[in-house]
């Protein structure tokens, strides 16, 4: 079972490569077929398997030897690992190992896209909202339908109100449209409950960023990407640390 989701997530991750390329570009995801940047040239499937075509070429074009972005390689490992770390937690037959799948598939392009471009593509934020309402309605979900639109409408009222109120006090954006869309989607996953976690991991992991390596304040900042990386990290190992937490005291 191990091998069949980590050969579907490296699949899928191969397809996430290229959202990650072309979203930001806005080029079409389906046309033309997998090219190179460089020479234009089409890449034949058996030099387009996951990981392994990385590696055999060794990150370059067979035909002119223009490099493949590390990307490439780094999605493929990833999501299987993240695919295969969602079913040993969860189990095949829980609903909540679908919703999960679901919710990675758009959450790794984003990363990837917010910290190379400092862009959260509406088309990847948006869906997530209706994915998150509708998989709230499939029985044996840790969320209902009413708390999933409560908590989406809640999330996205007071994110707008902070935004407005950020800069109106500081004169500047402070959050970006694309992370209030982000964090709406999200909350309709969550509902109340993952949210104060999940808002304030990435904050922190954002601050922390932010003072070692940045430090420029007038820098833009993929807040996105954290968001993406605390969300994640929730659902793969904070629910059982904050509500083992919990039980102990
Ligand atoms: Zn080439």
């Amino acid at each position: 079972m191990i091998i069949i989701i980590a050969a579907f997530g490296a699949a899928l991750g191969s397809f996430f490569n290229v959202l990650i390329h072309r979203i930001p570009n806005k080029q079409s995801i389906i046309f033309p077929a997998s090219h190179c940047d460089g020479c234009k040239k089409h890449i034949p499937f058996y030099q387009n398997i996951p990981i392994i075509s990385y590696i055999i070429l060794k990150g370059k074009c067979s035909k002119c030897g223009a490099s493949i972005h590390w990307h490439h390689l780094l999605v493929e490992v990833i999501t299987p690992l993240l695919f295969v770390g969602i079913f040993l937690r969860y189990g095949i037959s829980d609903v909540l190992f679908f919703k999960y799948l679901l919710l990675f598939s758009f959450l790794i392009p984003i990363f990837f896209i917010d910290a190379f471009h400092n862009i959260i593509p509406h088309v990847l934020s948006i869906p997530l909202i209706g994915i998150g309402i509708l998989t709230s309605m499939l029985p044996g979900n840790n969320v209902g339908l009413i708390e999933s639109v409560l908590t989406a409408l809640f999330i996205f009222c007071f994110l707008l109100l902070l935004a407005w109120a950020y800069q109106k006090v500081r004169g500047v954006d402070g959050l970006g449209g694309g992370d209030i869309w982000l964090l709406t989607g999200i909350a309709s996953f969550f509902g109340l409950q993952g949210m104060p976690f999940i808002f304030i991991l990435a904050a922190s992991l954002g601050i922390l960023y932010f003072l070692i390596f940045i430090r420029d304040k007038d820098k833009e900042f993929a807040f996105g990407t954290f968001i993406a990386a605390a969300t994640v990290f929730w659902v793969l190992l904070g629910q059982e640390l904050i509500l083992g937490f919990f039980k102990l005291y």
